[in-house]
C-alpha cells in the first residue's frame, strides 16, 4: 500500500467525438480525484495518426469546460510531466522499446501483412506467440547480421512483445475484484512500428502511466482485455512494485438493456450520445449535443454519476461538490448501466426545479425577446416563477407561456365548446366592472372582490373561472387565474375580456 499522492488520467483517443461513455469515465476520474485530494491528468493518445480526426481534441476540451470537470494538468493544461500529447513523445517511446529488446523481453520482426495473411491461411487460428513465432521472420529466427542489414536497407519492421506461456497474470481490479488469465492464450503484441516511428497504444499507455506517475487507472470496461498485457508490461520494465490499481467501469447500455449503447439508439429514441453538437469533419454529418439541446451541464453530470455507481442511499439529485463527498469507486456496479435517458431528462426538470427563477429567466428572456416581445426582466422573472417547474427543458417555456405577452386572437375550439355557457358573456361583462372597481390589482387584492361577487350572484365557481381562463389565455391551460390577471394588470385584462366578449357573443 502506497500513501503516494492519488494521480488519475483521462486518456481519450482524438478520433471523432467525444462519446457519452467517455464523459462518465472521465467524471469518475475527476469524482476519484478530487475527493483523494489528488489530481487529474489529460493526456492524448494520438500514436495512431491514421484515425486522427482534426478538431477532435478542442471538442474534448470544451466539453470538459462545459461540463465543469477540471484538469490539473495535461494538454492545454500545463503541467512538468510533458508533453502530454503522444504523438510528441516518440523519442521517449524509443528508449524503452530499446530497452525491452535490450532485456530481450521484445524481438524485432519484418513479416509483412502478406506473409501474416499466408500464415492464416496455413495455420488454423493462427496467432503469434510462442508456438508461432519460430515459424516467423524475427530477430529471434535470424542471425544478428541479417536483422542489422536489413534494418540498414530500410526494411521496415515491428517491435512485438515476447510473452511467456505459461504463467498466470492476476489483474486485481477494484471494481471486478481479482481477474486471473493464463498467458498462453495471449499473443506477442506489437509494441512499436518501425515506419510512423510510433509506438502502438499498449507500449504508450504503461510508459506514460509510469513517468506520469499514475496511481489508479479507472477507464471503460472495453479495456479489461488488455489488462493482463498492461501487467506483464509493468513486470517486464521492473514497475510491478508501483503499477497503477485498476478500475474497469461497467458498460453503457441501451435504454432497453441488452447490448452496448451506441450512436443509433441515440438517433433511433431521440436522445444525443455526445456533450457537445459534433460537426464530422469528414462526412460533414452533424450529431446533436446534450448541450445544444438544452440540458445544463449539473443536470448532465448528476445523470452520468449514477449510471454504474450508487450512492448506497436514496439521495438521487446531487451537485458536484456533493458527488465527490459522496463518491465511492468500490460502489460501482459491475454489471452494465441502462442508459435510461428518460431518467436524463427527469434530472434537467429537477436542475429547473431547484433552480431561482432568476437564474432560468436570464435564459429565457432572449426567447422572449426573439419571438418579438420587448418585455422587461422583471415580467420575464415573474413568468418563468410562474411556469418553470412545468417544464423539462428552458425551450419548453415559451409555448406554453406566450399568452402572458401575446392576446389570444383565437378561442380554442373545444375549450369554448365546454367552457363557453350561455350566460358566459353577461357573466363576463359583469366580472369587467368588478375588475374596474378594484384598485389594488394583486392576487391578494382581486381574489376576496371576485370571489364575493361570485357567490353574492350564486354563480357557480368554476363556470366563472373556466370563462374568465378562455377569455385571458385563450384555451384551458395557465396558472392560477388570479395570478394571470395581476401579471397583465387590469387594463390588458378587461381588454382581453372585452375581446372575448366580442367575438365569442
Ligand atoms: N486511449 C484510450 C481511449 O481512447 C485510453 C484507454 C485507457 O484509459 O487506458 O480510451
Amino acid at each position: 500500500m502506497s500513501e503516494k499522492k492519488v494521480r488519475v488520467r483521462f486518456a481519450p483517443s482524438p478520433t471523432g467525438a467525444l462519446h457519452i461513455g467517455g464523459v462518465r469515465t472521465a467524471l469518475y476520474n475527476y469524482l476519484f480525484a478530487r475527493q483523494q485530494g489528488g489530481e487529474l491528468i489529460f493526456r492524448i493518445e494520438d500514436t495512431d495518426s491514421n484515425r486522427f480526426v482534426p478538431g477532435a481534441e478542442e471538442y474534448i476540451i470544451e466539453s470538459f469546460r462545459w461540463l465543469g470537470i477540471k484538469f490539473d494538468e495535461g494538454v492545454s493544461f500545463g503541467g512538468d510531466k510533458g508533453p502530454y500529447r503522444q504523438s510528441e513523445r516518440r523519442e521517449i517511446y524509443k528508449q524503452y522499446v530499446q530497452q525491452l529488446l535490450e532485456a530481450g523481453k521484445a524481438y524485432i520482426a519484418f513479416d509483412t501483412p502478406e506473409e501474416l495473411e499466408a500464415k492464416r491461411n496455413e495455420i488454423q487460428n493462427f496467432q503469434y506467440d510462442a508456438r508461432t513465432r519460430g515459424l516467423m521472420r524475427n530477430s529471434l529466427t535470424m542471425s544478428k547480421k541479417e536483422v542489422d542489414d536489413l534494418i540498414a536497407d530500410g526494411k521496415q519492421y515491428v517491435v512485438r512483445f515476447k510473452i511467456e506461456p505459461g504463467e498466470e497474470v492476476l489483474v486485481d481490479d477494484l471494481i471486478r475484484g481479482e481477474v486471473r488469465i493464463k498467458t498462453d492464450i495471449l499473443d506477442d503484441k506489437v509494441l512499436y512500428k518501425s515506419a510512423d516511428e510510433l509506438p502502438t497504444y499498449h507500449l504508450a499507455n504503461i510508459v506514460d502511466d509510469h513517468l506520469m506517475e499514475v496511481t489508479h487507472v479507472i477507464r471503460g470496461e472495453e479495456w479489461l482485455p488488455s489488462a493482463p498485457l498492461h501487467v506483464l508490461l509493468y513486470r517486464a520494465f521492473g514497475w510491478a512494485d508501483t503499477m497503477p490499481r485498476f478500475a474497469h467501469l461497467p458498460l453503457l447500455l441501451k435504454p432497453e438493456g441488452k447490448g452496448k449503447l451506441s450512436k443509433r439508439d441515440g438517433d433511433r429514441l431521440g436522445f444525443p450520445v455526445f456533450p457537445l453538437e459534433w460537426h464530422d469533419p469528414k462526412s460533414g454529418e452533424v450529431s446533436s449535443g446534450y448541450r445544444e439541446s438544452g440540458y445544463f451541464p449539473e443536470a448532465l453530470v448528476n445523470f452520468l454519476a449514477l449510471l454504474g455507481w450508487n450512492p448506497g442511499t436514496e439521495q438521487e439529485v446531487f451537485t458536484m461538490d456533493e458527488l465527490i463527498k459522496a463518491f465511492d469507486i468500490s460502489r460501482c456496479s459491475k454489471a452494465g448501466a441502462k442508459f435510461d435517458y428518460k431518467k436524463g431528462i427527469w434530472f434537467n426538470h429537477e436542475y429547473i426545479l431547484n433552480s431561482p427563477a432568476e437564474k432560468i429567466a436570464e435564459l429565457f428572456a432572449p426567447i422572449v425577446a426573439n419571438n418579438g416581445i420587448d418585455a422587461t426582466m422583471e415580467q420575464v422573472i415573474k413568468v418563468t416563477a410562474m411556469m418553470k417547474d412545468r417544464v423539462n427543458f428552458v425551450s419548453e417555456l415559451w409555448p406554453l407561456c406566450s399568452f402572458f405577452f401575446i392576446a389570444p386572437e383565437q378561442y380554442d375550439e373545444k375549450t369554448v365548446k365546454k367552457r363557453w355557457k350561455e350566460n358566459s358573456a353577461q357573466v363576463m361583462m359583469e366580472l369587467v366592472d368588478v375588475l374596474d372597481g378594484i384598485d389594488d390589482f394583486t392576487i391578494e387584492g382581486q381574489e376576496p372582490v371576485v370571489m364575493a361577487w361570485v357567490q353574492s350572484k350564486e354563480y357557480k365557481l368554476g363556470d366563472v373561472m373556466n370563462a374568465f381562463r378562455l377569455c385571458l389565455v385563450g384555451e384551458g391551460k395557465g396558472p392560477g387565474m388570479f395570478d394571470i390577471s395581476a401579471f397583465l394588470g387590469k387594463q390588458e385584462t378587461i381588454k382581453r375580456i372585452k375581446k372575448a366578449v366580442e367575438v365569442l357573443g
